[in-house]
């Protein structure tokens, strides 16, 4: 195989699909193609089905408040086919001494079992704490416990960290990791204020979940790269491992393993850091390093169903978190059965529990039933389950989730004078500006837009 086109995608994840899907639109279908590795697109985004269930490997859904990623789904052609989360599944629980604690949303949350008074009366003192007087980069857990009290750090916030970035609040940058976060700081000096400020924005607006309500599709989340890349045809070739870049005659060469070349004018690098390390190692020492020192956190996905009447919880919520002080391997199980009912069958119990995670990484050497001995011993007498699931699925994600370290930004920096060194090298992926789906969309966005230029 030799090709020559106008850009070369790298991976067909999500970020990929969608920056190709621009550049296609933009420049013609002709003058791409996306090189993916593996043998079906979507990366970590895929979705099975299997006796009547949808279990997901990877996310569950986007949060619909991302205009663009609206847009693509739009433009896709399939947004009748989205469903957002079920209302009942609002309620979230945290896990504190063997028990599921709920969390309330203000006033109510004055009355939480999960915080102590003295962290209750530390957290409500939080208008008055003052803002941070330098830039000096601050992890999630700093910025939290300084604002609202180590308590309601370790109990809340770091939970919250591992459900999104599989990560520790004590390693990752605020800056980074929760941008909206740092910048409520430093515009309304108080995070109390900014809620208020945001509440009077939109009544609906919830200080206890994310703003934006979870959405899948009929068909499960994998629907979504999985019908990006049939519109794009003959111009995703899958099993098609990209070995090295480097630059020949103005151009990008791309070998690929089955000794395949492509000659292109500029690539979007959306494969994830480690990988683009690798590839970049032989035409940018620096920049691979840089990409290198992205860390990422294993995890795996254990997917569990049951008949209803072998579950004695209620199952009234979306699902819950583990802080990390409470000694326990899965850090949290979301009730997929509640959130999306389409995704099992009727009178039955669909669960997602992760283990693993940044400060596990042995979790993910495990093996399929020392996995299931954790999803049944931590969470079967949470939800009441008698007996064996019906059903069990695992996927493992061994580098799912990157984890933005303090030094994040100077990685984000070398990665952008790389961008200027090497023009028509872009770079797109969960890897540098936020881990969601919409991020990486976003970060699509940004790469279309810099080549375009
Ligand atoms: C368990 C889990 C749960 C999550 N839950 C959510 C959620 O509910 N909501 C949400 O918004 N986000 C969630 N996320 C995050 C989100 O799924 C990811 O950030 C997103 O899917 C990443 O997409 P990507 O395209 O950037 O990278 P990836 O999906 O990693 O895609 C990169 C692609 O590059 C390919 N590739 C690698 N090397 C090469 C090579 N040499 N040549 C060619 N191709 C290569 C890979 O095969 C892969 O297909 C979750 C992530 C995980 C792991």
């Amino acid at each position: 195989m030799r090709i020559e086109v106008d850009t070369a995608i790298i991976g067909g994840g999500v970020s990929g699909l969608c920056a190709a899907h621009y550049l296609a639109q933009a420049k013609g279908r002709d003058s791409i193609v996306l090189l993916e590795a593996s043998d079906l697109p979507g990366g970590t985004t895929r979705t099975s089905a299997e006796d009547g269930y949808l279990l997901d490997w990877g996310p569950n859904g986007f949060l619909n408040r991302e205009p663009k990623t609206l847009q693509w789904v739009d433009d896709l052609g399939i947004s009748g086919k989205l469903l957002a989360a079920n209302e009942a599944a609002a309620r979230r629980f945290i896990l504190k001494n063997d028990r599921l604690m709920e969390i309330l949303p203000p006033p109510r949350f004055l009355a939480t079992p999960l915080l102590s008074l003295a962290g209750r009366v530390r957290l409500c003192c939080e208008p008055l704490i003052r803002q941070k007087a330098n830039d000096d980069p601050e992890t999630i857990w700093d910025f939290a416990a300084r604002r609202i009290g180590r308590e309601a750090a370790d109990m809340m916030v770091g939970p919250m960290v591992s459900g999104v970035f599989g990560g520790d609040a004590h390693q990752l940058s605020l800056a980074h990791c929760f941008p909206r976060m740092a910048a409520m700081e430093r515009e309304f000096g108080s995070l109390f204020k900014a809620l208020l400020a945001k509440k009077r924005e939109n009544s609906a607006a919830s200080p206890v979940g994310p703003s934006g309500v979870l959405t899948t599709f009929q068909e499960g989340i994998g629907f979504l790269p999985t019908h990006a890349a049939s519109t794009l045809g003959d111009r995703v070739l899958t099993n098609a491992s990209v070995t090295s870049v480097s630059r020949a005659n103005g151009a990008f060469r791309i070998h690929v393993e089955d000794g395949g070349e492509v000659m292109s004018r500029s690539v979007v690098m959306a494969a994830p850091a480690f990988a683009a390390a690798r590839l970049l190692s032989s035409m940018d020492d620096a920049l691979a390093a840089s990409l290198d020192s992205i860390a990422y956190a294993g995890i795996a996905v254990v997917c569990t169903a049951f008949s209803r009447e072998a579950v004695g919880h209620d199952m009234n919520g979306f699902g819950y978190l583990v802080p990390r002080n409470q000694g326990k391997r899965a850090r949290g199980c979301l009730w997929t059965s509640s959130i999306f009912p389409h995704q099992a069958p009727a009178g039955k119990v669909l669960l997602r529990t992760m283990i693993g995670g940044f400060t596990d990484p042995g979790a993910l050497r495990l093996s399929d039933s020392e996995l299931a001995d954790i999803a049944a011993h931590e969470v079967h007498p949470l939800l009441s389950i008698s007996g064996e699931p019906e059903l069990m699925r695992i996927f493992r994600h061994e580098r799912g989730i990157p984890q933005y370290l303090l030094h994040h930004g100077e990685c984000l920096d070398a990665i952008q004078n790389a961008e200027k060194r090497w023009p028509g090298l872009v770079f797109a992926g969960n890897a540098y500006r936020g881990v969601g789906l919409n991020d990486c969309v976003l970060s699509a966005h940004r790469a279309v837009d810099a080549l375009l230029k």
